[in-house]
């Protein structure tokens, strides 16, 4: 299925407007707003929703962060 990893294949990543812009590997293109992905971190302090133990709140999130990318597969925000 050399079709379906190319969905999933990241081409080129930039930063555009303040928010992340993915070219994936099928042509297709995503934007995501910093905030959003700051609110999907899932390491040990932010928790997951799989066991539904958050210690992030969207509202605790400044609204201005931004991204900065590091490389392509780097994306790095910087939140208090
Ligand atoms: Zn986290």
């Amino acid at each position: 299925m050399a079709e379906q990893s190319a969905m999933y294949e990241i081409v080129n990543a930039t930063i555009e407007g303040g928010q992340l812009t993915i070219a994936w590997g099928d042509g297709h293109h995503s934007s995501y707003y910093p905030l959003w992905l700051r609110h999907q971190c899932e390491c040990n302090l932010c928790g997951t929703p799989i066991d539904a133990v958050r210690g992030i709140r969207l509202l605790d999130i400044p609204p201005n962060i931004e991204p900065e990318l590091r490389d392509r597969n780097d994306v790095w925000i910087e939140s208090p």
